[in-house]
């Protein structure tokens, strides 16, 4: 099973992955991070497909995802 893991502060708020994710459980909170964003978050997490697509979409690097216990780090280079 796969879990998404979202660096609240390295969020921008942009909303990419929000308009990505085909299973629509991406959503932006009603916080702010300490950069002053909006930053998104995981609505329900069980409905993740584990399809990557915020992972890949997110120009800020903030999205992880771990698999069966195993962290990927996508573009971490
Ligand atoms: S891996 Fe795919 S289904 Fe899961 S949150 Fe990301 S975009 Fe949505
Ligand atoms: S794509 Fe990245 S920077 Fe943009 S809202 Fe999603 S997590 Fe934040």
């Amino acid at each position: 099973m796969s879990e998404i893991l979202i660096d609240r502060d390295l969020c921008k708020g942009c909303e990419l992955c929000v308009n990505a994710c085909p299973q629509r459980i991406l959503a932006m909170g009603k916080e702010i991070n300490t950069k002053g964003y909006f930053f998104a978050s995981v609505a329900e997490q069980k409905r993740c497909i584990g399809c990557r697509l915020c992972c890949i979409t997110c120009p800020d690097m903030a999205i992880q995802m771990k698999v069966s216990g195993t962290m990927y780090h996508y573009f971490a280079y």
